[in-house]
């Protein structure tokens, strides 16, 4: 249990019976109004603001089981405390400077993550390495608006050439240092939200083992991903830590009762937001209803035909584009599963790269982007300092965003209710 605030330390005096030392473990009784005991466990005490939230913070270990919790959240209640929002003691890192933004939101990324890359990446936001570069970029760009804006109660022709030519180089660095920047994020944006793939096929063409194959030795996880209904999703496999979520049509063929009529509706919700699809068949052909089901698909939607069971005919293994992407494989002896690994991780947006990865969000990306743009507007405005400086302070604000320097409340509701209750 752990409580956070000013009166943290009033109420271990109350439970334990003693004012905690200071990072001491120390071995205690939990007692109740009464006196009786609730629980023995160890009590923790953070002073502010060396703490997770930077309030004064008082950690009880207890030994677990729903009904002494209830007990001893009680008595945490009965004692002025209140129980915690989601996300709330990391909001309150957050507010009191203990993180910035970013670093909230890896907290909850690390949290979720679904593959080990996906881990270390938010683990690199957590430490600040996302913040760091973005700050770096910050101070770099204050530095030019500061030489910028000097220029704009000069007349042209009084600025020192080489003053603008320093400019323009730092334009053009801080351009190449953000479009780099953007890469990175983009990559750990594909390991955050991964790939949604449709499977679509027959009973027996081979589904099931395709994907085990396709897991490989890679452990096949289900992982439900707060907020969202996952029912649909048969697996979630991690292609080099990408996770690619399969979604089977399989329910699609049923849906009599008002059950499995709510099932396909949630399928087709699935499928309106998959990154790509995968026909497959075997040997013996696609069937009319599959192809009555591609009609149906969101347009757009990269689509590879794969034909199964190569094992039992003549036809090679591998890849051939032609008017579709058609993949031959064989789920029994793993020929052509690099190939479909391949373009499931191509299709992914996924390019292989070298360490170092930030596990960002849409969020982050929207405002890389959107600054990147204004930088890029910058550059055209060569003659007027006051529309330079206008788009430079558009892209430092775009760039503040990320870690919350200029934040919106609704912003922070948004982002910190998606954390569990406790983080
Ligand atoms: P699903 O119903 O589409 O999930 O199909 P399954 O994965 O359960 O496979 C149906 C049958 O086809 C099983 O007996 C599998 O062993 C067999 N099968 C799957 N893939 C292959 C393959 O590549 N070659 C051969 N020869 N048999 C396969």
């Amino acid at each position: 249990m752990r409580v956070s605030g000013p009166r943290a330390r009033n109420l271990a005096a109350a439970i334990v019976g003693a004012v905690p030392t200071a990072r001491h473990a120390t071995f205690a009784d939990f007692r109740d109004a009464a006196g009786g005991v609730i629980d023995q466990g160890l009590m923790l005490f953070f002073p502010a603001p060396h703490s997770y939230t930077g309030e004064d913070v008082l950690e009880l270990q207890g030994h677990g089981g729903p009904m002494v919790m209830q007990l001893l959240l009680r008595r945490c209640v009965e004692l002025g405390a209140r129980v915690a929002e989601p996300g709330e003691f990391t909001r309150r890192a957050f507010l009191n400077d203990r993180i910035d933004l970013a670093q909230a939101e890896s907290v909850a990324d690390l949290i979720d993550a679904a593959s080990a890359e996906a881990a270390r990446s938010a683990a690199r936001s957590l430490v600040g390495e996302f913040s760091t570069r973005i700050h770096r970029l910050v101070d770099d760009l204050v530095e030019l608006r500061v030489h910028v804006e000097a220029c704009i109660d000069f007349p042209e022709e009084e600025i020192d050439p080489a003053d603008r030519k320093w400019q323009h180089e730092r334009i053009d660095a801080l351009r190449t240092r953000l479009a780099a920047l953007l890469a990175q994020a983009e990559q750990g944006a594909v390991l955050r939200e991964g790939l949604t793939v449709v499977l679509v096929g027959r009973p027996n063409v081979g589904k099931s083992s395709l994907l085990n194959r396709l897991a490989g030795d890679e452990v096949a996880i289900v992982t439900p991903i707060a907020g969202t209904t996952r029912d649909y999703v048969r697996a979630t496999v991690s292609l080099e830590g990408v996770p690619v979520h399969l979604v089977d049509t399989a329910g699609l063929r049923e849906g009599r009762d008002e059950v499995e009529r709510i099932g396909i509706e949630r399928t087709w919700q699935a499928i309106g937001r998959a990154g790509a699809a995968l026909f497959i068949e075997d040997a013996q052909g696609a069937s009319p209803e599959d192809r009555a089901l591609r009609e149906r698909l969101p347009r757009g939607l990269p689509i590879a035909r794969v034909v199964n069971k190569i094992d039992l005919t003549s036809e090679p293994a591998g890849r051939s584009d032609g008017e579709e992407v058609l993949l031959r494989v064989s789920a029994r002896t793993g020929a052509g599963i690099p190939e479909l690994r391949a373009w499931l991780l191509q299709t992914a947006g996924w390019r292989p790269h070298g360490e170092g990865l930030f596990m960002a969000r849409e969020r982050h990306l929207v405002a890389l982007r959107a600054a990147a743009g204004h930088l890029e507007g910058a550059v055209g405005q060569t003659q007027a300092f006051e529309l330079q400086a206008e788009e430079l302070r558009l892209a430092q604000r775009g760039l503040g965003s990320i870690t919350g320097e200029v934040s919106a409340d609704d912003l922070l509701g948004e982002i910190f209710s998606r954390f569990c209750i406790g983080k």
